[in-house]
Parts: C-alpha cells; sequence; structure tokens
C-alpha cells in the first residue's frame, strides 16, 4: 500500500488549524482546529469526517504548539487515523512569506528552516508560527517529509517591473522591499477550477480573482502564470479588506506621524487592525455591513459602496492588465456568500464585456458556477476556494514525485 494521506497544518500565532486529507481520492478524513493557545481557555475542536462521528470539543488551557499538536495526534488516534501510520506520506505546512527563495513547494530541511526564519522580518506575525508548527511536526515525525507551501510563491512570475516599487533601487534592494503578494495558493487553486468550469485548460485562459475573505486580494493570470496581483510587501497592501486599510497615500502614515503623534507601532495596528469595513463603520464582517446598509444605516452603507469601489478599480487595472480577460471569479468569505458585493462589483462594467445573471448571482450553492448570462464576453464565477486541499495537493505532488 502506498501512503497516500497528507496532514496539512495552517499554524498561526495562537491557533492551529489542520485537515487530515487522502490523497488517493482527495477525501478529506477529519478537520479540526486548536485555537486560544496559551491561555486558560484554549478549546480544540475536531470532525472525524472518515468515520462519520459526531464532532468533538476539549476546553481547557493547552499551553503551546507543542501541546496542541500532541492533542491534535491524539484525537486523530482515537479516529484510528494516528500520525504514526505508515500511510501518512507527508506533512504541509502553510507558510506565510518565501521572500524571493522559495518560489515553489519545498522540503523542510535544516537549511529551509534557518531560512524561513530569517523571512521573519518580512512577515513578524506569521513567519514565527508557521516555524513553531514546523518544529513540532518535525519532532513528532522526523521520518516522513514536511513540505512548506508557500502563500507568497504563486506570485513569483510577477515580472520585475510589476514586482519592483518605484522607490531608490539600492534601498529596495538592501531591505528587500519589493511586492511579494499572499494568497497564492488560493489563487493557483480558483485560477485551476475557473479553467475548468469553462471548460478550457489553465494554459488557454485569462482570469481575473478576487479573493474576498476577512483579509482580501485581487490577481491577474495569464494562462495559468500570475502577472499581478493587488497586495504587496505584506498584505496590507490592494484591496479593502475586514480590518486593513488597503491602498492608501503613503504620506497618510508621515501625517499621523507628525501630526497625530502616533508611534510606527500604533499607526501599524491601525492600518492592520482597526481599519478596513471596522474602521470605516465597526464592522468587519460583511453580513453585519449588508445587515445594517440594508437598514439605512450611514457608515455601513458608505464602507459597502468604497468597498466595491476599490474592487471595480482592480477590475479594471487588471482588464487593462491581461488585455484579454476570459473570466472574473469570486471566492472566499465575502466573494462565495455575499451576492450583493458580486452584484456591485459588476455593475456597469458591461464595457468591459462583464455582465450577471441576477438569478443564478442571487442563489446560494458551494460549488463552482457561472454567474454570468451565457452572451456575456467576459464570465462571471464563483469557485469555492479550498487553500487546504490545495496545500495537500502540492506537498504530495513533491513527495510522490
Ligand atoms: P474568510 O476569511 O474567507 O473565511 O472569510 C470570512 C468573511 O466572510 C467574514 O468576515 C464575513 O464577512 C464573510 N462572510 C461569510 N459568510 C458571509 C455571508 N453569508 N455574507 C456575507 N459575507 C459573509
Amino acid at each position: 500500500m502506498t501512503a497516500s494521506r497528507v496532514l496539512v497544518l495552517n499554524s498561526g500565532s495562537s491557533s492551529v488549524k489542520y485537515q487530515l486529507l487522502d490523497m488517493a481520492d482527495r477525501s478529506r478524513l477529519a478537520v479540526g482546529l486548536v485555537e486560544r493557545i496559551g491561555e486558560e481557555t484554549s478549546r480544540l475542536v475536531h470532525e472525524p469526517l472518515a468515520t462519520g462521528g459526531d464532532r468533538r470539543e476539549q476546553l481547557g488551557p493547552i499551553a503551546d504548539h507543542e501541546a496542541a499538536l500532541k492533542a491534535v495526534a491524539a484525537e486523530l488516534a482515537a479516529d484510528g487515523l494516528g500520525l504514526d501510520s505508515p500511510e501518512l506520506a507527508a506533512v504541509g505546512h502553510r507558510v506565510v512569506h518565501g521572500g524571493t527563495r522559495f518560489t515553489a513547494p519545498t522540503v523542510i530541511d535544516d537549511e529551509v528552516l534557518a531560512e524561513i526564519r530569517s523571512l521573519v522580518p518580512l512577515a513578524p506575525l506569521h513567519n514565527p508560527a508557521n516555524v513553531t508548527g514546523i518544529e513540532v511536526a518535525r519532532a513528532l515525525r522526523a521520518d516522513i517529509p514536511q513540505v512548506a507551501v508557500f502563500d507568497t510563491a504563486f506570485h513569483a512570475t510577477m515580472a520585475d517591473h510589476v514586482a519592483q516599487y518605484a522607490i531608490d533601487a539600492e534601498v529596495a534592494e538592501r531591505f528587500s522591499v519589493r511586492r511579494y503578494g499572499f494568497h497564492g495558493t488560493s489563487h493557483a487553486y480558483v485560477s485551476r477550477a475557473t479553467a475548468r468550469l469553462l471548460g478550457k485548460a489553465p494554459e488557454e485562459v485569462n482570469v481575473i480573482v478576487l479573493h474576498l475573505g476577512n483579509g482580501a486580494s485581487a490577481s491577474a493570470v495569464r494562462g495559468g502564470v500570475c502577472v499581478d496581483t493587488s497586495m504587496g510587501l505584506t498584505p496590507l497592501e490592494g484591496l479593502v479588506m475586514g480590518t486593513r486599510s488597503g491602498d492608501l497615500d503613503p504620506a497618510v502614515i508621515f501625517h499621523l506621524a507628525r501630526v497625530g503623534g502616533m508611534s510606527v507601532d500604533e499607526i501599524d495596528s491601525l492600518l492592520n487592525k482597526k481599519s478596513g469595513l471596522l474602521g470605516m463603520c465597526g464592522d468587519n464582517d460583511m453580513r453585519e455591513v449588508l445587515r445594517r446598509a440594508g437598514e439605512g444605516d450611514e457608515a455601513a452603507g458608505r464602507a459597502f459602496a468604497t468597498y466595491v469601489h476599490r474592487l471595480k478599480k482592480y477590475i479594471g487595472a487588471y482588464t487593462a492588465v491581461l488585455g484579454r480577460v476570459d473570466a472574473v471569479v469570486f471566492t472566499a468569505g465575502v466573494g462565495e456568500n455575499a451576492a450583493p458585493v458580486r452584484e456591485a462589483a459588476v455593475a456597469g462594467l458591461e464595457e468591459l464585456g462583464l455582465a450577471l445573471d441576477h438569478r443564478a448571482n442571487a442563489e446560494r450553492s458551494g460549488e463552482p458556477r457561472l454567474i454570468s448570462p451565457e452572451y456575456a464576453r467576459v464570465a462571471v464565477a464563483v469557485v469555492p476556494t479550498d487553500e487546504e486541499l490545495e496545500i495537500a495537493a502540492q506537498a504530495y505532488e513533491l513527495v510522490t514525485r
């Protein structure tokens, strides 16, 4: 029997999300999450999909990532899916920042781990947690490959003139300042799934992917290759997000420091955690924004309009970048579920070849689907993203090559 299981780990600073997949049939055997690691109120939620058993929940302190992963291993073992199984082929780790070094999934050895650690200054919130997850998983199963799958990798194909900021080249080089892009596994998965939906090969289609979750990013994908994306050095650039501002005049920062007396850390926190929808109207959840806007709440209505305006600008910009667009595709929490956002983003873009089938747009479904009328020159689609499956597929492909 060949080992065909892959454990996917997405380690955050105080959480670990995990999925165990069987790549023989791409099925999910178990999924779960540990949150509030290091607090008294840690919580583990485990869904044993393979056995069809009930969802299990564990409450109580889980001290650190090592304890968290051991608790996950115990849950999996209770389902007969222990991590000591010879059927486990690899562990796939989501790693947020791969810098310019990592442009493809990579089997982790000491040197690779050191390199991921050296990228911490570029992703201070994410890479340290990713490193911890890798260390703990390596200690648990040193004998199987641990594979890093980078959020930045899909965007490594951006041309240098697209990736560079128009600043002093020597300063940019010294401090690794350039556009990297994020959500890469999602953009890769969704752009390919969109080609499939259109009955074409990825090489044949040009797609604008709108990944609209709590974080949000757009990408322009030509023939399966990313040519531009909206996030930059960090995930702060681009679209309006749940709590991030997206694009703004960099001079806002100088102004807030000089005139507002704010520190760099305060401005960092303001723009990353207290801006976007939350900053504009007090809610970062699009469901709440839509509900309030529907009731005539002005701040929520304006926040929605700002969100949509930015989206339209990126659709227009990426239409220009690609020249010919075959599909605009919506994905992630907002993109998959918020019909009013899709409706408003596409409205008035008929000259760009975009149109909506309003009934199809309003229907709820978990399946990839077209929401444009047949006559539309550019297809509009909704494609649920699946970053865990993509990480597992990339890791599995690498270790079975
Ligand atoms: P994600 O980061 O992809 O998990 O997306 C999370 C976001 O999706 C949440 O913050 C919500 O704003 C949004 N979301 C989820 N369900 C809906 C829905 N039914 N309508 C509008 N927004 C939704």
